[in-house]
């Protein structure tokens, strides 16, 4: 079964699919004004003249050219309750189809849940792109940091990223140093690498429409007795978040597992985000891995990110992050930098 046929035998009603990676995964095509009308029997791919051409190509649905103004032209092709993804419609297009008569009912993510778990293809998309990633690190930890500023070295990620052969930086790489690194999302700064500072580097290379993502935090030389035993922490929380990983257990009891190791420890109540995200065609999918996940359960071929941080003002922060492909019995861990700290120049 096509992942369509896969959609189609589990519709409700018909389905709305507007989220430009849905649209991408289902059918293969890419454009910025498409949607695509999804029936148990049938599958309208809706767009302009611009891409009409290119939408024909796409087996198994009816190419509709529905003009420019795409939610004014699907009024009239929507009749009785449709569900649609209220993430990807705005305010403004959802009055529009609601004043032009449509009934809307909001779907809970049908290709989210399809995306979440990889065919083998996808699989070894991802593998490639992680094991660019993971050479793009090695390269990287060979060069001196000190002296350096941040924004030089995400640069260079984007060049060995390019180097290796990869299509794009799945998001732009972050390098927080010294007291940037208490910031998870910190973009890189003119701030010079000093020695003894932490620097966390965050990456992944895209290839193929597909991600990975990686961190890793390097000490730069000689760093502070507590600065180590901030990463020996998160280190040890990051393996039992890989360890309690497998197809079948609760995605907020992994996130357990790894943060009640660092709460445990004299840096309780500084994890402060979620312990991973699936990855994909977007960088952050389902399945979280989090506190908040709620009833959800990992499978087999989920592709997710298992990712503890700590983070102190005036220390800075450290961050270890791997990409792994849940199995039955466990892992497989894609981004294979070593873990162990990485002392650099
Ligand atoms: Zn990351
Ligand atoms: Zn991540």
């Amino acid at each position: 079964m096509t992942r369509l046929e896969r959609l189609q035998a589990a519709l409700e009603r018909p389905l709305l699919v507007t989220s430009e990676p849905n649209v991408r995964y289902l059918t293969g095509f890419h454009s910025s004004n498409a949607a695509l009308l999804v029936e148990p029997k049938l599958a309208r791919l809706c767009t302009d003249s611009r891409y009409t051409a290119a939408a024909k190509l796409v087996p198994g649905v009816e190419v509709v050219d529905i003009g420019r103004d795409l939610f004014a032209g699907l009024i009239e092709l929507l009749q009785g309750e449709t569900s649609f993804e209220a993430e990807s419609v705005s305010v403004a297009a959802f009055e529009k189809l609601r004043s032009g008569g449509a009934s809307l009912v909001a779907a809970d993510g049908p290709v989210e849940a399809l995306r979440a778990v990889k065919d083998a293809r996808e699989l070894a998309t991802i593998r490639r792109a992680a094991e660019i990633t993971s050479e793009a690190y090695r390269r990287l930890a060979s060069e001196p940091f000190a002296g350096r500023r941040e924004v030089d070295l995400a640069w260079r990620m984007h060049e060995l990223f390019h180097q290796l052969g990869a299509e794009d930086d799945a998001f732009p790489t972050i390098v927080a140093s010294g007291p940037n690194g208490a910031f998870p999302h910190a973009e890189p700064t003119e701030r010079v690498v000093q020695e003894g500072d932490l620097v966390v580097v965050d990456a992944g290379a895209s290839v193929g429409g597909y991600n990975a993502d990686c961190t890793r935090t390097f000490a730069c030389g000689e760093i502070s007795a507590e600065r180590r035993r901030a990463y020996e922490i998160c280190l040890a929380a990051q393996e039992v978040g890989v360890a309690a990983t497998r197809a079948g257990v609760l995605a907020r009891e992994v996130d357990a597992a790894a943060r009640d190791l660092i709460e445990a420890s004299e840096f309780a109540g500084t994890f402060g985000h979620g312990l991973g995200h699936g990855v994909g065609i977007e960088v952050h999918e389902a399945p979280h891995v989090s506190a908040d996940a709620g009833e959800t359960r990992l499978e087999a071929g989920n592709v997710v990110t298992i990712e503890p941080g700590i983070y102190v003002e005036g220390l800075g922060g450290v961050r270890i992050e791997d990409l792994v492909i849940v199995t039955d019995n466990g892992t497989e861990v894609l981004t294979t930098f070593p873990k162990r700290l990485t002392v650099v120049g």
